[in-house]
């Protein structure tokens, strides 16, 4: 199986730029519904012609989610998990057309991650017909690039019942898999005092303001730099109008941690804010939003991926902890061993140099074949 993968991946390239060309020019942001289900709508025909069926159409709140559960109930289950909405706004296409110059692919979302997309169907294809396929689920969601509030129920549920998940997110930089990711916590502060006139009688107001700028200087030492823990004070608000004295002032906080007992430090910390300001009253809302994905969690599992690539020929493999968020957060939460940033190796995730380096993409896709064929076959992966 793994000997061929390689030059079966490269011969199927031509079709997979075409299937990658059409899936950039659906563009579709996560904001538009409209845009959300069309790109759903597109991935939902290709995957059929890839995989034999439709997939399953799970709508929350509007949101357009697709999944394929494929081959038999027994055995050990791998779930890829996929999203199609981007970050770039509808017309963006006008300003950045697709185009490949120079072995590298150009395009919004080409990066982050229409082309690990295109990758998963293909990988599935080198696995053998749709009716002989091991056991696989696919999911490809539309809300990612907000935290994904409408699929994380599906991601859970889906990685609970599998036994290894492979995210299909841009690699890191030179092509690293990413098998740490920060857990993420997002807070709102609130502070309530009194309005009063500001030039009449300041001194029956309650400055929620003055309250709120303590407890910024406080929030902003509950991090810590040693254990890679950030708590970081970002939108601030107050006040109505210049001669008010202030009766309300929210401050929003984003915090990031490599372990759990981190974020439950954290959490007990904001939830025990005490007001300064005498009279005035603090209340903190939100939580923790992704748990971290730690690298323990995926050992096991990357060095079977470091076996596969030497022996599919796909090169060396380097492995990274990053601080941003993706659904793998998700997976490796609920304790499915997870490899993140399995798909394409380029850079500028969210930026106008935003590319795809195209002589990776037989590489990875093989990798990606060769990872599924080995868990489903009973590779150890914990
Ligand atoms: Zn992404």
């Amino acid at each position: 199986m793994t000997t061929d993968l390689l030059a079966r991946a490269t011969d199927a390239l031509p079709t997979l730029m075409h299937d990658l060309e059409r899936l950039v020019t659906c563009e579709s942001p996560t904001a538009d519904l409209a845009a959300v289900a069309a790109g759903a709508n597109l991935v939902d025909v290709m995957g059929a012609g890839y995989l034999g069926s439709a997939a399953e159409r799970i709508v929350v709140d509007g949101r357009t989610h697709l999944r394929w559960r494929l081959g038999g109930d027994t055995g050990p289950r791998v779930l890829i998990v996929c999203h199609q909405d981007t970050v770039w706004p509808i017309g963006t296409l006008q300003r950045l057309p697709f185009r490949v110059e120079d072995g590298i692919v150009y395009g919004p979302g080409c990066f982050d991650m229409k082309t690990g997309l295109a990758m998963a169907f293909h990988a599935l294809r080198l696995l053998g017909a749709p009716q002989t396929l091991p056991s696989v689920t696919l999911l490809v969601t539309g809300d990612e690039e907000i935290g994904s509030p409408t699929s994380r129920q599906l991601i859970e549920d889906e990685a609970r019942q599998s036994s290894a998940a492979f995210v299909l997110e841009a690699s890191g930089n030179g092509g690293a898999l990413k098998t740490g990711r920060k857990g993420v916590s997002l807070f709102r502060v609130s502070a309530f005092g009194r309005a009063s006139h500001a030039g009449l009688e300041p001194e029956k107001g309650l400055n929620a303001a003055v309250e709120i700028a303590g407890q910024v200087l406080a929030i902003n030492g509950l991090g810590d730099p040693a254990a890679g823990t950030s708590v970081v004070p970002s939108v601030l608000s107050a006040g109505t109008t210049s001669n008010t004295v202030p009766a309300a002032a929210t401050l929003m906080v984003d915090s990031r941690a490599w372990t759990v007992a981190e974020q439950q430090r954290v959490q007990a910390a904001m939830t025990s804010l005490q007001p300064t300001v005498p009279g005035a009253r603090v209340e903190v809302t939100g939580g923790i939003n992704r748990p971290p994905m730690e690298p323990a969690g995926s050992q096991t599992l990357f060095a079977l991926a470091e076996e596969l690539s030497s022996q599919i020929g796909s090169g060396a493999l380097q492995q990274i902890s990053v601080g941003g968020g993706s659904d793998g957060n998700f997976t490796a939460g609920v304790g499915c061993p997870t490899l993140d940033g399995m798909g394409a190796v380029g850079g500028g995730a969210h930026a106008d140099s935003e590319h795809v380096i195209v002589e990776e993409i037989p590489r990875r896709t093989a990798l990606l074949a060769g990872l599924i064929d080995a868990v489903c076959s009973g590779a150890a992966v914990r």
